[in-house]
């Protein structure tokens, strides 16, 4: 009997254990997402017409946010939830004091010229285009409303920008990955039918971007100075489209550079996709069927080049000249990939190719719908 007891007990406490252990592996696994819903309180930002950038910011972000949120393998991380100021370094060090995987900062532009429109996606970097700077003055602008913004911007000067410069040489560390998630944001306005304003990704000197390390844009939704954009800006329908288009992209950016997995839900871009019947299940099999296949590869073959606590570019000069890098967060590790293999076969390739660039300890791991399986299980 006391055995039988202590044998319950222990398998109790067994599976206690487990249970705190995987929710622990699990929450290490989270892609983090700090959503900034730019300016707050006193900091109105633009405002037109009743409109009020402030408010649509906020509006916009707890709109991602929820999107978001219903992905179990997404943490968000809010810089205010509520009309509250909060200064530009706080929310950059929101984010990283959350340790987020990215930084997303959402933003209304606004110009004298009425006509001006446009969605603009910003990544940190110097820029001799004026109208880049434009932005940047306008969204810096902010420190001046701080007491002592002098000391503690370590003599920035708003209006002159160029005073980041010696700031911003190590910036670049995020680029690469900051402009493809700058991207993917931009091509969902696109997918909506909004003005993409004179290519869409631009780079500029952002304080708020400045101070967060990790990859990181800023978002100029529209311009709530032009009436018809405004308008849709302020809109419940406008916001719900915006908001979606942007935890759509960065659910995109999570599945290329964090790894995809069952519980990403998001609406696949349909210029990228087989068509989106491919999906429901009430088409008629006929022409459905060997869709379905191509749609699940379901098993990938990589090559695992190292382990790494340093977060960098997926640039193959990084990587031995090696094309087609990924990278997979594992707690406070990242590891790095490269290749992917629907065989055996192909796999093998790729693993000499490693080896003969220098990678001696490079071994292949297989994956299925985003999740590690054996080798073995994979070639079966
Ligand atoms: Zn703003």
């Amino acid at each position: 009997m006391q055995v039988v007891k202590k044998n319950r007990i222990a398998a109790i406490v067994f599976f206690v254990t487990t249970f705190f252990v995987f929710s622990a592996a699990f929450s290490q696994n989270l892609f983090r997402v700090a959503l900034d819903a730019g300016h707050g309180d006193h900091d109105f930002g633009a405002n037109y017409g009743g409109r009020i950038e402030k408010n649509i910011n906020l509006a916009l972000v707890l709109k991602v946010g929820k999107i978001l949120e219903q992905n179990p393998k997404i943490e968000v991380i809010y810089t205010r939830t509520t009309d509250v100021f909060i200064d530009l370094i706080e929310r950059a060090n929101i984010a990283n004091r959350a340790d987020a995987t990215i930084f997303v900062s959402i933003h209304c532009n606004a110009n004298k010229n009425t006509a001006a429109s446009g969605t603009e996606t910003y990544v940190m970097g110097m820029s001799k285009v004026a109208s880049n700077l434009e932005a940047a003055k306008k969204e810096n602008s902010v420190i001046t409303l701080e007491k002592d913004y002098k000391q503690k911007y370590e003599g920035f000067d708003p209006n002159s920008p160029e005073t980041m410069i010696g700031m911003t040489l190590m910036q670049e560390e995020y680029l690469d990955n900051s402009i493809a998630l700058a991207s993917k944001i931009e091509d969902r306005f696109a997918d909506l039918g909004r003005e993409i304003r004179q290519g869409g990704v631009k780079q500029a000197p952002f304080m708020v971007l400045h101070k967060a390390y990790m990859p990181r844009v800023l978002v100029e939704t529209g311009f709530i100075s032009n009436t018809v954009e405004g308008n849709y800006l302020n809109s419940e329908e406008g916001q719900n489209d915006i908001a979606r288009a942007i935890a759509d992209a960065i659910v995109s950016y999570k599945r290329e550079y964090f790894g995809a997995d069952a519980t990403d839900n998001y609406n696949e871009r349909p210029s990228q996709t087989t068509p989106a019947a491919a999906v429901n299940e009430n088409v008629a099999p006929v022409v459905e069927k060997p869709v379905v296949k191509e749609e699940a590869p379901a098993i990938v073959f990589k090559v695992q080049l190292m382990t790494s606590k340093k977060k960098l570019e997926l640039q193959s000069s990084n990587f031995k000249g090696l094309e087609g890098i990924t990278v997979v967060a594992d707690g406070k590790y990242f590891k790095y990939m490269f290749g992917a293999a629907a065989t055996f076969e192909e796999a093998q390739k790729l693993l000499a190719e490693a080896k003969s660039k220098g990678y001696d300890s490079a071994y292949l791991i297989a994956l299925k719908n985003g999740q590690l399986i054996t080798v073995q299980e994979a070639i079966k």
